[in-house]
């Protein structure tokens, strides 16, 4: 069912001419998700120049009843901020609103509105001598809206944690069309409730992030990096204490990169080499960072690893004698989404375990994710401290690509079976988006879910923002727009 003309005529009065789009060509890349996995269908995209047309809108699509869709740079990795196949979702796009509107050094603070991308963010931290730490291979395109709505981690997180412990405060249009003033950017302020916390994570269920209060940290100004190779997932648990105890905690990165992973890297990734002979089970990438300039970071790196490797733990280990090789290092490491194409259909999980548990889930996810599939292909790559694997399965050489993917909830369930057997979460990193409700429901502890349902009803009475998403509509809300 398509919307009333009157209606989309209202909506486009509030952004004006030049604000937004409804030619099907120019659409395109806003209703397909980064992979081009799925295609949705909108009549109309907005893009909002400031907070109060952000309002208008909101209030707008409650009082007509239309379903909105946040969307900011689009590189979100489960279906999310894509609207669905109905037409009658419209997308509200943020990339208009991309000013940072203030710098605030002395307090460590920065505020961006919700369509400046992450590398703007990093550069005007830079540009003032500041950290901003959130990184991860989409940086360029992922943008303050979608990062805080997606609570991202990336690599970085052992240090600094997620986006969550990087917001200082939020301005927001509520699902009733309120404007949130939440940017007070205070470290200290327990009067009631934590909208802060509620709204990073929410994936636009609870509102439209219009601008955020990000944490800055001191610049880092020495950096030390290796890429080692390990005899099992259980040495990179050891190595990660060791490396911690011996450098001050100055550990900022430490990813996992199995021998499979690796393989697709240096196959399909433009001019990547193997730092190591690429014989081994796994590999880690290690970084240590320190603010001092003067920290001796390599020379701890290098004695850190020489003891691990008397331990039994290191088989052998390139450390990076420039900034260049370092870069190589995480060219590599950033490659291993897009590396896995050329290698067929992949089953992609995004789990979590406590960490001392990865060596087990390992083991017990290669062993029956096998049984199912004979030949399967995990390419498994993570971020060992935080517990958080990427644990890839690519379809067997010698199978359909179509009867591969048709065991694919199968196969997801038995993986997600044993993360929850170990206490893990079905999504560490990406959200739940449209692609993980169902697994959501089946294993979310029931008095969460309950509570969950309870917020998004009292916030959100009408489900206009991204229904469908994290939790299912309760009810149908394919009533006429009025
Ligand atoms: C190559 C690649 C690597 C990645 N690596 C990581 C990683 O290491 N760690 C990690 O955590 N994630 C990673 N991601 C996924 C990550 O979640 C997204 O890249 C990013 O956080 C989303 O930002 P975006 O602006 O693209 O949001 P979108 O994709 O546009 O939206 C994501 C979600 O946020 C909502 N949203 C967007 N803007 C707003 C807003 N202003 N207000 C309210 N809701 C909004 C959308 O409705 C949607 O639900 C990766 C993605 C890619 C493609």
């Amino acid at each position: 069912m398509s919307l009333p003309a009157h209606i989309l005529d209202a909506f486009r009065a509030v952004v004006g001419p030049g604000g937004w789009i409804d030619d099907p060509e120019a659409l395109a890349p806003h209703v397909a998700d980064w992979r081009g996995r799925i295609r949705g269908r909108t009549p109309l995209l907005l893009r909002p120049k400031g907070t109060e047309q952000v309002a208008q809108i909101v209030r707008l699509a409650n009082t007509h009843r239309i379903p909105l869709v946040p969307q900011g740079g689009n590189t979100g990795l489960v279906f999310g901020g894509v609207p669905d196949e109905s037409g009658r979702e419209i997308v509200v796009s943020l990339g208009r609103m991309n000013r940072i509107r203030t710098l605030d050094a002395a307090n460590s603070c920065l505020i961006a509105e919700a369509g400046v991308t992450l590398r703007a963010v990093q550069e005007a931290a830079a540009g003032a001598d500041r950290l901003f730490p959130l990184s991860f291979g989409a940086e360029g395109t992922a943008t303050v809206g979608g990062f805080v709505s997606t609570n991202a981690g990336g690599v970085h997180v052992l240090r600094y944690g997620t986006t969550r412990a990087l917001v200082l405060g939020l301005e927001a249009v509520l699902p009733t069309g309120d404007i949130w003033h939440g940017l007070g950017a205070l470290v200290k302020d327990n009067t009631g409730y934590d909208l802060r916390s509620l709204l990073v994570g929410a994936e636009g269920t609870l509102g439209i992030v219009t601008a955020a209060a990000l944490k800055l940290f001191p610049p880092l100004r020495a950096h030390a990096s290796a890429f080692v190779a390990l005899p099992s997932p259980a040495a990179a648990v050891d190595l990660l204490a060791r490396l911690r105890a011996a450098s001050d905690d100055r550990v900022i990165a430490f990813e996992l990169i199995s021998r499979f992973a690796l393989g697709l890297a240096v196959a399909n990734i433009p001019d990547c080499r193997s730092p190591l002979a690429p014989e081994h089970p796994f590999y880690v990438l290690v970084e240590l960072a320190s603010t001092d300039a003067t920290a001796p970071l390599g020379e701890i790196l290098e004695s850190g690893l020489a003891a691990a490797m008397e331990a039994g733990l290191v088989v052998d280990a390139a450390i990076a004698g420039s900034l260049a090789q370092a870069e190589d290092f995480w060219r590599l490491r950033h490659g291993l989404s897009e590396a896995q194409r050329p290698a067929g259909a992949a089953l992609k999980h995004d789990i979590s375990v406590p960490p001392a548990h990865i060596p087990e889930l390992i083991a017990r996810g290669n062993e029956a994710v096998a049984q199912l599939v004979p030949g399967i292909r995990p390419c498994i790559f993570g971020h060992v401290g935080d517990g958080n694997l990427h644990y890839d399965l690519i379809q067997p050489e010698e199978m359909e690509r179509a009867a591969y993917l048709a065991r694919g909830a199968e196969v997801t369930r038995a993986l997600h079976d044993i993360v929850a057997a170990l206490g893990g979460s079905i999504s560490a990193e990406h959200g739940i988006g449209r692609m993980k409700v169902a697994e959501l429901l089946r294993l979310k502890d029931p008095a969460a879910l309950a509570a969950m349902r309870a917020i998004k009803d009292a916030l959100d009475p009408r489900h206009i923002l991204n229904p469908g998403r994290i939790l299912p509509v309760p009810r149908p809300m394919d009533a006429a727009p009025r």
